[in-house]
């Protein structure tokens, strides 16, 4: 990658996840102009997150890289930089600089940069604690796993709830330690939760819920707030995540609870810069507002919009973008389940569950005004379908019960 700043990067892209990748490709379909550069802070080849948390922890897959492009003839025309922290961004200059001191010059920048898992509170620095996010995290906890016979997984987001089934179905003996009623409550609600926790405990999962962790020695001691202690080999952190990184923060770019603020077109408050992912909080042009999604084929549909919005972007700051307008959704796989999810992911005021029969089930979700805002479905892939569809038009929680019950 030529480096100099007298010779910027038609478009520069930091991250290699979904939004990263799909950017930099968009942006070279799409006939931008100049080369396109991307710089990554991770050491591998881009590759599917995903499968993390499921097969290559049950151990079903190696870890290994599974690519995310189906067709790399326009990643090939990338110069791709891993393994490379950018340290400091210059809006008023069109650079960033590297961890190295490097300073790397653009014309256009999209920002990439995802999420990173938070610490546990608690936990001593040489106990045996766990984050899982990227494949190189993978990497060590499968090593790890190899010779664990226990396993406390703290937190009850779809990570540690996959992660702890993928653990008990390879025959360790495992503990979900949440503080939530039951797992997935807060965003699901508490009849989802329930399902989840029957889902966990028939995988062999011991669910600890209504318990925060205290501390974890490093003998492997989990304690905690009602006094126990657990036994563990190792501990998997599944506490959250932060997109807030110094780099941007010190950027002078609008910033909103440590995401990068942008427009439906995913532009950032500066013309030349736009964010995609996880990092990015877009304004939704159906929701009509501001969300943030934390899911693999949203970064991926933000990705090709921002490179290929960047891509038309005129000298004169304008152009006329793409917009942002996909309801978000994903599939989570918890043990032998299927959990698929699509909704604005900013809250419900009603839920609205429908039993199919033989373990199937849709949950409908509406706000105080009885519009649809999500819908999560078991074993219903039509209603999955069929809510998507609905929520692209703003419908009413009303017509997706008419119609479900036809
Ligand atoms: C184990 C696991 C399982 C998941 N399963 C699912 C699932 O089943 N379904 C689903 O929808 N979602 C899932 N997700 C979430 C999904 O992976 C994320 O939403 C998605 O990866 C976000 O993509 P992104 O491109 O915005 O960011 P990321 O994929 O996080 O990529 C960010 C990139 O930026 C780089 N970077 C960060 N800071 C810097 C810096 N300062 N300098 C240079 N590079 C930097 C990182 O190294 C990385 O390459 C899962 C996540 C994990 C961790």
């Amino acid at each position: 990658m030529d480096s100099t700043p007298t010779e910027p990067f038609g478009l520069l892209v930091i991250g290699s996840g979904p939004a990263g990748v799909h950017a930099a490709a968009a942006y070279v379909e799409a006939g931008g102009p100049g080369r396109v550069g991307l710089v990554s802070a991770d050491v591998d080849e881009p590759y599917q997150r995903p499968p993390l948390s499921k097969a290559v922890l049950t151990g079903e897959e190696p870890a290994e890289v599974t690519p995310i492009l189906e067709d790399e003839s326009a990643w090939a025309k990338v110069d791709v930089r891993l393994g490379t922290h950018v340290e400091a961004l210059d809006l008023e200059r069109k650079l960033v600089r590297t961890e190295d001191g490097e300073e790397l010059g653009y014309d256009r920048l999209v920002l990439a940069t995802g999420s990173d898992p938070v610490p546990l509170p608690g936990a001593d620095d040489s106990a045996q604690v766990f984050t899982l996010r990227s494949l190189e995290h993978g990497r060590r906890l499968v090593d790890a796993v190899a010779d664990a016979r226990s396993v406390v997984v703290v937190g009850s987001g779809f990570i540690g709830c996959e992660a702890a089934a993928s653990l008990a179905g390879r025959g360790v003996q495992t503990t979900l330690v949440t503080p939530e009623p039951a797992p997935q409550a807060a965003r699901l609600g508490e009849w989802a939760g329930a399902r989840i926790a029957e889902w966990l405990a028939a995988a062999g999962v011991q669910l600890r819920t209504g318990a925060k962790v205290e501390s974890v020695e490093p003998s492997g001691e989990v304690r905690l707030d009602d006094g126990s202690v657990i036994e563990a080999d190792l501990v998997i952190a599944a506490v959250g995540v932060t997109q807030s990184r110094p780099f941007l923060e010190e950027s002078g770019l609008l910033i909103e609870d440590g995401h990068l603020v942008v427009d439906d077109g995913l532009r950032t408050s500066d013309s030349h810069v736009w964010a995609a992912g996880d990092v990015a909080r877009g304004h939704h042009s159906v929701a009509g507002r501001a969300l943030t999604v934390e899911h693999w084929g949203d970064a991926m549909t933000m990705g090709e919009l921002a490179g290929g919005n960047a891509a038309t972007h005129g000298e004169d700051g304008t152009g006329d973008p793409d917009k942002w307008s996909d309801p978000p959704g994903f599939w989570s796989e918890i043990g032998e389940h299927t959990l698929k999810y699509s909704a604005w992911g900013d809250g419900y005021d009603d839920a609205r569950v429908v039993e199919h029969g033989e373990g199937a089930f849709t949950v409908w979700y509406a706000d105080a005004a009885g519009e649809l805002v999500g819908v999560l479905a078991h074993e219903r892939d039509e209603d999955y379908e069929r809510g998507g569809d609905l929520l692209a038009r703003r419908a009413s929680l009303a017509e997706a019960l008419d119609a479900d019950s036809a």
